[in-house]
């Protein structure tokens, strides 16, 4: 009866551990659009509420998954930039320094 039970709780520290060890190695936080960096460069999470008139270079498609910086892989939701170190844009966002993949 009891190896079962031991059995149960090593897997769910084993499923702790690795929650744990997921969020030290990918850190989750994300930039924040009112961030004094992020208003500056005018970065949005979502490219399609960009304001045209402010950002008239803005085009349909461009967003962080196809910029340059990006460092995510192309699917990923969320992915480093270096423009904002330390924090994770969304791969669906924009900002005004988006540059176009080589
Ligand atoms: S530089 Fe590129 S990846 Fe970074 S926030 Fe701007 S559009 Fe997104």
């Amino acid at each position: 009866m009891t190896r079962p039970i031991q059995r149960r709780v090593f897997l769910m520290t084993l499923a702790a551990s690795s929650a744990v060890i997921g969020t030290i190695a990918h850190p989750q936080t994300l930039v924040e659009e009112k961030d004094a960096q992020a208003s500056a460069l005018g970065y949005f999470a979502d490219a399609k509420r960009v304001d045209t008139k402010k950002y008239p270079k803005f085009a349909a498609g461009q967003n962080c998954a196809s910029c340059a910086l990006y460092q995510g892989k192309p699917n990923d939701k969320a992915g480093g930039c270096p423009l904002f170190a330390g924090k994770q844009v969304t791969g669906a966002g924009w900002c005004s320094a988006w540059a176009k993949e080589a």
